[in-house]
C-alpha cells in the first residue's frame, strides 16, 4: 500500500468531533498537498470546505469508503504549521469539533473558502521631501500637485485615494508625479485613526526603577518566558509594553498585543500611535469582514509587525513572531463563554511557549490562577508598586450602609464628599453593575415580583425608548424579552407595583435632582449602543464636559480620566455572598479598578465603597492591605476547598425545554463517568444557579480533579462516548474546561 497517494486529513465544517480522511482529488500531483490548506470535500450529500490537518498513510475507515476531494483551494498554505498544530491542540485541550476550532480561527470569507487575495488598503502621505517642497514655489502648471500636498499636510495621517479625489476632483495624474518625485508615499493598514487623542509627552518618560527593572528583565529574557506585570493602577505597565514593542519591531520582529476590547482603550491605542512609528493593525469583531480578512492576511504575511487586538486575535498567524502581551490579563472577556470556549489568555501562553518568545501578561489585579504561576515560579512576577507619577495610592474607606436612609444608593457621605469635590472643579465617577432604572419591579400589598416566566429571573424596570417617563417597559436581561408594565398588580389587585433598587438610570436621574448644575454622563450598554457613541462619550468625559460620570463595568476598566479625584462603588455587595467560586476574586478586582480611576493626574484621590457588610473580614483586607494580600487570602481559601488554581475544573452542562432532561442526561454522563473508573471528583448533576433561562430548562455537573492530566485523562473518552450517545440527543449539551464562572 505505501507508495500510493496519501490519506488526507481534513477538519471540516461541521459540529462532528472527529477529522475525516479523504483521497487527494484526480488529476493534482501529490506534492501540492500540504497541511494547512484548504479544501472543497463532500459531506453526505452537500459539499464544505476543510482544512487539511495532515497527510497519513492509513485511514480511520476502510479504504474503500474513502471519497476524493472535489478541489484544493490554496495552492501554498493558508495556515502555517504552527497555527495547525494550534487548532489540533486547542481542540483537544477544550474538547470541541475541530471544524469549528478551525473556523474560529479563519475570518469569515476566508472560512467559506474566498481567495487569500489581499487588497491593500493605503494612504497618501506627505513625505519630509514633500514638505519641503511645499515650501518652494511650485510653478503655475503644478497647481494640481500643490493642492494635493496642501491637502496631505493638513491630514498628517493620510487621505485615501477616495478621499482626495472627493475634495479635489480627479487627481491620479498629479498623484503619479508626485509618487515619482518621491514627494508623497503611500502607507499601508487600517484607518484606524478616526478620532485623533492629542498625547502629552510622545517622547519617552525617564523610567521608574521598578519599570527599568521589569524593561531590562524583559530585554534580556531568551525564547520563551511569561512575564507577570503586577502593577497598581498607574504604576506605568502600558510604558513597559511600549518599550518592550520597540524593542521587538527594532529586531524586525511583529507583536501581538491583546485587550478585553477595542472600544474601550483608545487611549492605549493614542498611545502606541504617536510612540510607534508604524502602523498598528487591529484586529477585533467591530471590522468589517473585509478589513478583518485583509488584517489577518496582513498578519499572515508578516507585513502587519504591530497587532492590536481582541480574544480572538490570539490564533492571527505570525510568522516573524517576537513578543505577545496580554493586556488587563485578568478580565473575563477573555474566556470565550459560548461554542468554542477558549481562554485567550491560556493559549497566547501556549504559543509563546511554542514559538518561544516572551509573553506579558499585565494587570493590576492578576487572576488568582496567574498569580499562583507567579509564586511558584513558573512565571517571572515583575512588580510595579508605586504609581509612575509620584502621586499616592487614593484612600479608599467603606461606607457603612445600615441603617441608612439612601435614595438610589446615594448615601449621605458620598453626597458630601460629592459636594467637596464638584466644587473643587473635580468629576465624580460612580459605580453600579446595573443598568436601566430599577432591577426589580415589586407588589408592595403583596409581594408579588415581575419575572420573566421564560427565565425564572425577575425583569429590569426600563425608561421607554424616549425616556419621557422612567417606568417605560420590562425587560429580561436574560433572553431579551420585553414586556408592558402592568398598572395594576396582576396577583392581588390592589395596588401599583413599584420598582424596587437602583440602575444606572434612576440613579442618573436622583443626580440630576441634587446636582441640578452638573452635567452627567451616563455609560453603560444602553447609553452606548450606537456605533461611535462610546468613543465620543470618553473623549467628552476626558476634556472635561461632565462633572459627574455614572456606569457599569464599562467605566471601570483601564481609562485614564485625569480630573476624576472621587469614586464610588455604589453598592458592594452584590459579589460577597454569590455563589460563584470566583465572585470574592471578581470584586476585588472590581473595587481596585473603580479605585484605580481616581486621582491619577494631579493628587490623591478618594475612593468610597457602600456596604453593608462593613466588618466583612476580606473587604477590611482589600481596602487595608490591598489587591495583593487580598488575593493570597482567596489562594488559601482556594486551596482548602480544593478549587483552581489548586485543582482543574471542567463544566457539563445542559439545556433542554423538558424539565426533566437535562437532569437525566447528566445522570446518566456520571454513570458513564464512573464506568470509565477516573480519579476525577464527580459534583452533581445540579440544576444551575440560573437554572431556567430562554425557556429552557438547564442543569450541569462538575468534573473537578487534580491535575489536567487526570482531568483530560477522564474527558477525552467521555466527551467521545457521550456525543455518540442517544442520551446526549435530546438535549443541548456543552463541555467547559476551565469555565470562568459555574453559573
Ligand atoms: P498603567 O498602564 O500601569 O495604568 P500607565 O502606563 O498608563 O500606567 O501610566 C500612568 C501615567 O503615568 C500615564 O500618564 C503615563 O504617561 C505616566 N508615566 C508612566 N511612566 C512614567 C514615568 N516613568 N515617569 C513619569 N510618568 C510616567
Ligand atoms: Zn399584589
Ligand atoms: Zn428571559
Amino acid at each position: 500500500m505505501i507508495g500510493r497517494s496519501p490519506i488526507i486529513r481534513v477538519a471540516v465544517a461541521s459540529p462532528l468531533r472527529t477529522y475525516l480522511d479523504y483521497l487527494p482529488p484526480t488529476g493534482y500531483a501529490n506534492t501540492a498537498i500540504q497541511p494547512g490548506c484548504r479544501v472543497r470535500v463532500p459531506l453526505g450529500r452537500r459539499e464544505t470546505v476543510g482544512i487539511i490537518v495532515s497527510l497519513e498513510e492509513r485511514p480511520h475507515v476502510e479504504h474503500a469508503k474513502l471519497r476524493p476531494i472535489i478541489a484544493l483551494i490554496d495552492e501554498q498554505p493558508l495556515l502555517p504549521s504552527d497555527i495547525t498544530q494550534l487548532a489540533v491542540w486547542a481542540a483537544s485541550y477544550y474538547h470541541h469539533p475541530p471544524g469549528e476550532v478551525f473556523a474560529a480561527i479563519l475570518p469569515g470569507p476566508l472560512r467559506q473558502g474566498a481567495p487569500a487575495e489581499r487588497r491593500l488598503p493605503f494612504h497618501w502621505v506627505l513625505t519630509p521631501n514633500g514638505a519641503a517642497a511645499l515650501t518652494e514655489q511650485l510653478g503655475g502648471r503644478a497647481i494640481r500637485q500643490r493642492d494635493v500636498l496642501l491637502a496631505l499636510r493638513d491630514h498628517p495621517q493620510g487621505l485615501t485615494p477616495a478621499q482626495l479625489r472627493a475634495t479635489l476632483g480627479e487627481v491620479s495624474d498629479p498623484i503619479r508625479r508626485l509618487e515619482r518625485r518621491g514627494w508623497i508615499q503611500r502607507r499601508h493598514g487600517q484607518d484606524v485613526s478616526q478620532s485623533e487623542d492629542p498625547v502629552s509627552g510622545a517622547t519617552p518618560p525617564d523610567l521608574t526603577a521598578d519599570q527599568l527593572t521589569a524593561v531590562s528583565e524583559i530585554h534580556s529574557s531568551v525564547g520563551y518566558c511569561t512575564f507577570l506585570l503586577d502593577g497598581v493602577t498607574g504604576s506605568g505597565k502600558t510604558e513597559i509594553y511600549l518599550q518592550a514593542i520597540l524593542d521587538t519591531l527594532a529586531q524586525g520582529k511583529q507583536a501581538l498585543v491583546l485587550v478585553p476590547e477595542i472600544g474601550l482603550t483608545p487611549q492605549l491605542m493614542a498611545r502606541f500611535r504617536a510612540r510607534i512609528d508604524q502602523p498598528l493593525t487591529l484586529y477585533h469583531s467591530g471590522l468589517t469582514e473585509k478589513q478583518r480578512q485583509t488584517a489577518w492576511l496582513d498578519a499572515q504575511s508578516g507585513d502587519a509587525r504591530l497587532i492590536v487586538g481582541t480574544r480572538s486575535a490570539v490564533f492571527l498567524p505570525l510568522p516573524n513572531a517576537g513578543l505577545m502581551v496580554v493586556d488587563e490579563e485578568h478580565d473575563p472577556s477573555f474566556k470565550q463563554q459560548d461554542g468554542f470556549r477558549y481562554s485567550a489568555r491560556d493559549i497566547a501562553v501556549w504559543r509563546a511557549k511554542s514559538l518561544g518568545i516572551p509573553v506579558i501578561l499585565g494587570s493590576a489585579t492578576p487572576s488568582l490562577e496567574t498569580l499562583q504561576n507567579a509564586i511558584t515560579g513558573r512565571y517571572s512576577h515583575l512588580k510595579l508598586s508605586k504609581r509612575a507619577t509620584g502621586i499616592a495610592p487614593p484612600k479608599v474607606h467603606l461606607v457603612d450602609m445600615r441603617h441608612v436612609r439612601a435614595q438610589a444608593q446615594l448615601s449621605p457621605t458620598l453626597l458630601t464628599r460629592m459636594r467637596e469635590h464638584l466644587s473643587d472643579g473635580g468629576q465624580v465617577l460612580l459605580f453600579q453593575n446595573r443598568r436601566g432604572f430599577a432591577p426589580i419591579l415589586r407588589c408592595h400589598a403583596c409581594g408579588w415580583i415581575a419575572e420573566c416566566e421564560r427565565c425564572a429571573s425577575p425583569y429590569t424596570v426600563h425608561p421607554d425608548r424616549d425616556q419621557a417617563t422612567m417606568v417605560g417597559e420590562l425587560r429580561c436581561h436574560h433572553c431579551g424579552k420585553r414586556a408592558p408594565v402592568p398598572t395594576d398588580c396582576p396577583a392581588c389587585h390592589d395596588a401599583a407595583p413599584e420598582p424596587i433598587g437602583s440602575g444606572t438610570v434612576r440613579i442618573e436621574d436622583a443626580l440630576q435632582q441634587h446636582f441640578p448644575n452638573a452635567r452627567i454622563a451616563r455609560v453603560d450598554r444602553d447609553a452606548t449602543q450606537r456605533k461611535g457613541t462610546l468613543e465620543k462619550l470618553l473623549t467628552e468625559i476626558r476634556a472635561g464636559h461632565y462633572q459627574i460620570l455614572i456606569g457599569t463595568q464599562m467605566l471601570a476598566k483601564g481609562h485614564h480620566f485625569p480630573n476624576v479625584n472621587l469614586a464610588a462603588v455604589l453598592d458592594a455587595d452584590q459579589g460577597l455572598y454569590s455563589t460563584d467560586f470566583r465572585a470574592g476574586e471578581r470584586l476585588g478586582q472590581l473595587i481596585v479598578q473603580v479605585a484605580g480611576r481616581a486621582g491619577r493626574h494631579a493628587r490623591q484621590g478618594e475612593v468610597l465603597v457602600q456596604t453593608h457588610h462593613p466588618d466583612h473580614p476580606m473587604l477590611g483586607l482589600l481596602i487595608e492591605q490591598g489587591y495583593g494580600a487580598f488575593a493570597r487570602a482567596l489562594l488559601g481559601e482556594r486551596e482548602r476547598a480544593g478549587w483552581p488554581p489548586f485543582t482543574r475544573i471542567a463544566l457539563l452542562r445542559a439545556e433542554a425545554s423538558q424539565a426533566e432532561l437535562p437532569m437525566a442526561f447528566l445522570s446518566w454522563a456520571r454513570q458513564e463517568a464512573i464506568r470509565l473508573d477516573s480519579q476525577c471528583l464527580l459534583l452533581g448533576p445540579v440544576p444551575a444557579p440560573m437554572h431556567r433561562r430562554a425557556g429552557r430548562y438547564r442543569a450541569q455537573l462538575l468534573v473537578q480533579a487534580d491535575s489536567p492530566g487526570t482531568l483530560h485523562a477522564l474527558l477525552t473518552p467521555w466527551i467521545h462516548r457521550i456525543a455518540e450517545s442517544k442520551p446526549a440527543r435530546q438535549v443541548r449539551w456543552s463541555v467547559d474546561v476551565d469555565p470562568c464562572d459555574t453559573l
